[in-house]
């Protein structure tokens, strides 16, 4: 290995402490399947927490990528440029939105999108209607505005003062919220599927609640779709199964497939707020993260692929139900498409980082989300074989873990 001098414990010498990497070092991947330095197999079913779409190294993407490269990579917004434009009107056209702000990760989406829910407050109903309602465990991203928002103390907490005028509720409970929503509400910021919080679903009923409520005191209604968007629920947004239409979507994670963008979509009447010099970023809408953007937004944005998320989703769900009739470990499977998540019993509370490390061990790398959830999100072309292939290798390590206890 040319790279042999480059190992784990370098990580605890030059990097900040805030992650905390397996030891195995992945060096390629080729769709859901992954190698180390080692050359040990692993089959993907993180897909980079959800971001990996269309696998690792997909030839098409890979081409979009370097035909782009040997063209132009950053113009600055002083120019506009054509990947960004044609993948905005593919966003346009194919979405509730007539607008779109590009940015660079899945935080500032959403810092844009609670800017512009203030501005168009501000503009139109003066000072005093600046209240954002957003839930608990809840997750928007790591600026400070986004992770108050968020609805984990533990991430916001110990960095001074915060962003002020957020209120936390608990996520569908309806009574909490038609108490908590008045005329001073700017914004409700919610996931159509909590991630990180444990994959938790919304209950469509306290989506369209939300919807009319936010209606009745003009407050925008933001969808934060950054894990869920792009397919991974089986439907390009996950609002779209849901009977309602929200003022604000944010996508990130899965819209470059595995290239760094975002995206905040809106309607006119609430884009023009946003006039010169109110927002910016450098890297937001750069040719090259569009081009493959646009690429992945193609291949994802087809009945073909997207019925094959709801089939997979299932067939992962088939095991992991036979898993639990033989281990008795899982509370219950929930989740959407191939957004699924194994909620530990009580007698394995808060065990699954056991279950994880496990898996890896096996040659399988499966996410959590927190303490107490098993969280699987692969690439959304995963071949069914591989997921046979996988669940076996799942089934093993959950019957050592149940054995090491
Ligand atoms: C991952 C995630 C974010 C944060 O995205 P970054 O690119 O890490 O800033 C925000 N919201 C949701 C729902 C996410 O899953």
């Amino acid at each position: 290995m040319s790279n042999s001098h480059i190992t784990r414990p370098l990580f605890d010498q030059v990097m900040v402490p805030n992650y905390a990497p397996l030891e195995m070092i992945p060096v390629r991947g080729e769709g859901s399947r992954v190698w180390d330095q080692a050359d040990n197999e692993y089959i993907d079913l993180t897909g980079g927490i959800a971001v990996n779409a269309l696998g690792h190294a997909n030839p098409e993407l890979i081409e979009a990528l370097t035909e782009q490269a040997k063209k132009v990579w950053h113009v600055s917004n002083i120019y506009t440029n054509e990947p960004a434009l044609s993948l905005a009107k593919k966003l346009v056209d194919n979405t509730f939105a007539e607008k779109v702000f590009f940015a660079n990760s899945g935080a500032e989406a959403n810092e844009a999108a609670l800017k512009l829910a203030r501005r168009v407050a501000f503009d139109q109903y003066g000072e005093d209607k600046t209240e954002i309602i957003a839930f608990y465990q809840g997750f928007h991203g790591r600026t400070f505005f986004t992770v108050t928002a968020g609805g984990q103390t533990t991430y916001s907490d110990g960095f001074g003062p915060k962003p002020a005028g957020i209120t936390h509720l608990a996520y569908n409970d309806l009574a909490a919220f038609e108490k908590a929503i008045s005329d001073k509400t700017c914004a409700v910021i919610l996931e159509p599927l909590q991630g990180e919080g444990g994959v938790l679903p919304i209950e469509p009923a306290f989506a369209q609640k939300v919807r009319a409520l936010c209606d009745k005191h003009n407050a925008l209604m933001i969808f934060d779709e950054v894990q869920t968007g792009m397919g991974r629920t089986g439907q390009l947004f996950a609002y779209m199964g849901l009977g309602v239409t929200p003022d604000i979507v944010t996508s990130a994670k899965a819209l470059g497939s595995g290239f760094p963008i975002s995206a905040m979509l809106t309607k006119d009447c609430f884009a023009k707020h946003l006039i010169p010099g109110t927002h910016g970023t450098t890297f937001g809408g750069n040719p090259l993260a569009c081009a493959v953007a646009g690429k992945a937004f193609d291949m994802i944005n087809n009945q073909t692929l997207l019925e094959g998320v709801i089939h997979k989703g299932q067939l992962i769900r088939q095991h992991l139900t036979a898993i639990n009739e033989e281990f008795s470990v899982f509370k219950e499977v929930r989740g959407a498409g191939l957004l699924i998540g194994a909620v530990l019993n009580e007698q394995y509370q808060d065990q699954a980082k056991a279950f994880f490390l496990e898996s890896a061990k096996q040659g399988l790398l499966v996410l959590v989300a927190g303490a107490n959830v098993i969280r699987f999100a692969p690439a959304l072309n995963i071949p069914d074989q591989l997921i046979e292939d996988a669940m076996n290798k799942f089934k093993q390590a959950v019957k050592n873990t149940v054995a090491a206890f």
